[in-house]
């Protein structure tokens, strides 16, 4: 690397506090580090920030909103239920605690929310959505936070990846990341803020920490979800929290395109090779996936008519959850025809749309009790207004729980349970706030309110 004016360079190299990761987290971190006086630095491996935020629809469930009055008592309840009540309970009350100041800094921050959406483990619709005119929830998000970041000078380094923490008696002083094919060191005079996300492209990791079988996912994630940060803690001491109860699929996907596939709750049905249902559809996609991955060659397909495709479409899940392939046809013998080849039985496709057609005209589901489209809300359709569709599926997943055992400070803690100065984490990158459960809508909320947290620890160093 060409250092040249060594003043100058050195004035590059150093900041109060360096954020690894541009994403939720550590663009939220970067802009309250900044916030409060901080010279902040943060470092992206990718050529584009983002990660996995700016793929995802961004619902984020908060409370005591204008858009959502339910209280931080229910919404806490709602949340340990989530979590199996198994979690880093002092995290969930971290989360609730902040989240209606989260909502009123994402406000100034130009964020802006317009609806709420109830999903499975909700007794109130918690989930916060974006407009999605004009991009996806995630893609604004990021968008947002950048614009605030450069207003308050943060400067934003992408293709720069961080490889290790660097330290000075016990205390973690930088990072040497890889830029431009050097290495460069980075040197945080207040602290070093890990924000990596998480780690659902890392094989290895998925193989050491998941269930047998869970290396049969398909990582919908930013490229970036390597684990890097959770390996640079590691090699720290630092400790790790829910990792195997983490490595769960959540979203089915089109193996063809790798793109994920969300239409069930606008009431597709889900087939497996056979052309029975297998799942209650309506369920927390986490257990729709982990029950396809049951089923033959782990495959199903989603059945859908006209009228459910309009109304995903008009989802933020249609919005981001889009570009998978699908099988159309004029009426539902021809659609069958078209899955035969692709291992499904004809037959037994036709039989389970007419009686899961039948329970809905009945009001009733014999085979797995399905209700709504989502959870306990929305109205159960008939798969009956033609042209029909149909779109092949694998269990994939957009991301993991477990991660960096950290404290309410998002100070990271080691084996021992005791913090490494100078070293925090937010974000997927963390583990235990969700512990082996899961509510939709707290990953974009975690990244926002531990980042927040992050950053503000951080820049009092
Ligand atoms: C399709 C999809 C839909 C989703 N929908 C939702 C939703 O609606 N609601 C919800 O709550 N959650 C959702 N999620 C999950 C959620 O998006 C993520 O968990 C969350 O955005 C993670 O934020 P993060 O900042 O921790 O990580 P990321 O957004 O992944 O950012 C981490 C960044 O760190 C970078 N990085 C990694 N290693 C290094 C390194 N060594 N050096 C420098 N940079 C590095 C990465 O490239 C990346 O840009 C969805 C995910 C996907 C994929």
């Amino acid at each position: 690397m060409s250092r040249g004016n060594a003043r100058s360079d050195r004035a590059e190299l150093e900041a109060d506090v360096i954020v690894v990761g541009s994403g939720a987290a550590g663009l939220m971190a970067a802009v309250e580090a900044a916030d409060a006086g901080a010279s902040v630095i943060v470092l992206e491996s990718e050529p584009q920030t983002g990660g996995s935020t700016r793929l995802s629809g961004a619902y984020v469930a908060l409370c005591e909103t204008a858009l959502q009055p339910g209280s931080k008592a229910e919404f806490l309840e709602d949340l340990l239920h989530s979590h199996h009540d198994d979690c880093q309970e002092d995290l969930s009350r971290l989360y609730v605690e902040e989240a209606p100041a989260t909502w009123r800094r994402l406000d100034e921050l130009g964020v802006h929310f317009v609806r709420t959406f109830q999903f499975a483990h909700m007794r109130k619709p918690w989930a916060h959505e974006l407009s999605g005119e004009k991009m996806g929830g995630g893609a604004e998000i990021v968008t947002r936070l950048e614009e605030a970041a450069a207003r308050l000078g943060v400067r934003i380094l992408t293709s720069t990846k961080a490889m290790r923490l660097t330290t000075k008696d016990g205390r973690v002083t930088g990072i040497l990341a890889e830029r431009d094919g050097a290495d460069v060191t980075f040197a945080a005079r207040r602290g070093v803020i890990l924000a990596t996300g998480g780690f659902t492209r890392n094989d290895a990791m998925i193989r050491n920490f998941g269930r047998p079988g869970a290396d049969r996912m398909l990582p919908l994630t930013g490229q970036g979800s390597r684990g890097d940060g959770l390996v640079m803690g590691m090699a720290l001491g630092a400790g790790i929290s829910y990792m195997t109860a983490g490595v769960a699929p959540t979203s089915p996907s089109d193996p063809a395109t790798g793109k994920g596939v969300m239409v069930l709750y606008a009431g597709a049905i889900a087939l497996n090779l056979s052309g029975n249902r297998f799942c209650r559809e309506s369920d927390l996609y986490i257990d729709t996936c982990w029950a396809a991955l049951a089923q033959k060659d782990g495959a199903f397909v989603q059945v859908y008519d006209h009228a459910m495709r309009t109304a995903y479409a008009d989802t933020m899940m249609g919005k981001v959850l889009t570009g998978f392939e699908e099988i159309a046809a004029p009426t539902l013998g021809e659609l069958a025809a078209k899955l035969a080849p692709h291992g499904f039985d004809e037959a037994g496709v036709l039989a389970s749309v007419a009686r899961y057609n039948d329970g809905v005209a009945k009001g009733a589901d014999p085979d797995f009790g399905r209700t709504n489209l989502v959870g306990t809300s929305g109205e159960r359709r008939p798969v009956a207004a033609g042209p029909f569709y149909a779109a092949l599926c694998k269990a994939g997943t957009t991301h993991f729980n477990g991660g960096l055992t950290v404290d309410t400070g998002m100070r990271v803690r080691d084996v021992f349970g005791d913090p490494i100065p100078g070293l925090y984490a937010a974000g997927e990158t963390t583990g235990g706030f969700h512990g082996a459960g899961y509510m939709s809508g707290t990953f974009v909320g975690m990244a926002l309110i531990f980042g927040r947290v992050a950053g503000r620890q951080a820049a009092i160093g």
